[in-house]
């Protein structure tokens, strides 16, 4: 057994013995969820350090506290190493996560009221595109556009109809729930046409963004969102990617006398944020630096090979794909012709040890509480190690499930075991002294 945490370990034996039965489980199991993947050892030692002790508002010069020499260089290190590796003009790294990322887009751009164009999280948006119960569907107004239930993907005239008759002052890009590619430029054809804003949220693709395996947004939005740890395998966090100035003022905002970039900072301290989280901060600069290795720009090509491979794995055994397939690194298994539900579905596969989440399907008739699909992911896996091979196996022992439904209690202990066998041929990183 691991002597990674002995402090705890004494101290407080309750919470210690939990992290190792998750970190256990997460080992012996296929993390098949498509917004987790692994962070490393040097990314959860550099959110496990001191720096979770300081204090430090405002920005890099510009604090309200002293004692910043350090921290300093920490937040600046982030920063330009976000640039480098996007491309981008500026980077705010202080969000504490994706949500509050997205928050301080609405708060920079937009006055409350105005309307926007968003997914529903029906239809495979976030919460924070403005769905209903959300901050952004109570403050603001979502005019809702999604992928065509037929073919699956994003119809460009039919968005370009929406944009053109309800005129959004933005429109956000990015799903949690779409296998298929984002063609950016064409959605900033759209927003320039009407004046809009161009939001990309890529918290579940930045790494294929920066293994050149999915179009970049960058030259084409004006704000690009981020979480930091899905598949870049960073801290907990969020960050914002932008242009200096306006695309729509110019230099300077007509009220607020800001350009763009400021009025970002400004939007996440002091206007939603206090301290930054330091500690989650010099993980993400970790995180950044592991991303401009070449290794990490092959396991952005692995994860896509390795959800294609899933894809025709499942269709050659007879399931059907939301889309017909992926090319990404999630790909939605659509039952709704089965009698069973994508929740039957995800709870059969996770007693098998296949770790996922049910998920609503294009022209899903079945309510948001159980649904007709169940999205699976493949960046955890390929953080692993695991290629083609798996991947057919995998494909197996989800056909054994759906085909074992009725019975499954009985059939999930066998094919869990052969599961943790395949893991254990595998190195979880971070979980190597399991
Ligand atoms: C995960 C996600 C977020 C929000 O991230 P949290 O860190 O959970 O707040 C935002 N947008 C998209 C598209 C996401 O997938």
């Amino acid at each position: 057994m691991s002597e990674r945490y002995p402090h705890l370990k004494q101290s407080d034996p309750d919470i210690y013995n939990l992290i190792q039965k998750q970190a256990k489980y997460e080992a012996t199991t296929l993390k098949m969820i498509a917004s987790e993947s692994f962070a490393s050892i040097s990314v959860m030692e550099a959110c496990g350090s001191q720096l979770t002790n300081k204090y430090c508002e405002g920005y890099p010069g510009a604090r309200y506290y002293e004692g910043n020499e350090f921290v300093d260089q920490i937040e600046n290190l982030a920063i330009e190493r976000g640039k480098q590796l996007f491309g981008a003009e500026h980077v705010n790294v202080q969000p504490y996560s994706g949500s509050p990322a997205n928050q301080a887009v609405y708060r920079s751009i937009l006055n409350v009221g105005d309307k926007i164009m968003g997914i529903p999280v029906t239809d495979g948006g976030h919460l924070t595109h403005g769905w209903k119960v959300n901050f952004s569907g109570k403050d603001y107004v979502q005019i809702p556009y999604a992928p065509d239930p037929v073919t699956g993907k994003f119809d460009m005239d039919q968005i370009r109809g929406i944009a053109l008759r309800e005129r959004p002052k933005m429109i956000w890009t990015g799903t949690t729930a779409y296998p298929h590619t984002i063609h950016y430029k064409d959605f900033a054809e759209i927003a320039h046409e009407i004046d809009a804003y161009l939001v990309a949220d890529i918290a579940h693709i930045n790494a294929l963004i920066i293994a050149g395996v999915h179009p970049d947004p960058v030259p084409h939005c004006d704000i690009v969102s981020s979480t930091s740890h899905k598949m870049l395998r960073g801290p907990r966090g969020g960050f914002l990617l932008s242009k200096e100035e306006d695309r729509l003022h110019g230099k300077y905002h007509p009220e607020s006398k800001l350009n763009l970039a400021k009025r970002i900072d400004r939007a996440i301290f002091p206007g939603l944020q206090g301290g930054p989280h330091m500690h989650a901060i010099a993980a993400l600069a970790v995180a950044f630096k592991e991303a401009m290795t070449p290794e990490f720009r092959m396991y952005g090509k692995q994860i896509v090979d390795n959800a294609r491979t899933l894809a025709q794995g499942l269709l050659t055994r007879g399931y059907e794909l939301a889309g017909g397939g992926t090319d990404t690194h999630l790909l939605l298994i659509d039952f709704r012709k089965k009698d069973f539900t994508g929740k039957d579905a995800a709870r059969a596969l996770a007693q098998a040890g296949i770790i996922a989440n049910f998920n609503q399907v294009p022209g899903d008739h079945r309510s948001p509480f159980v649904t007709s699909g169940v999205r699976l992911g493949t960046s955890a896996l390929t953080s692993m190690g695991m290629k083609e091979t798996e991947m057919d196996q995998i494909a197996a022992w989800i056909d054994r499930v759906c085909r074992n439904m009725e019975n499954i209690d009985t059939v999930a202990p066998k094919i869990r075991a052969e599961i943790e066998e395949q893991c254990g041929r595998f190195t979880v990183p971070g979980y190597s002294d399991l």
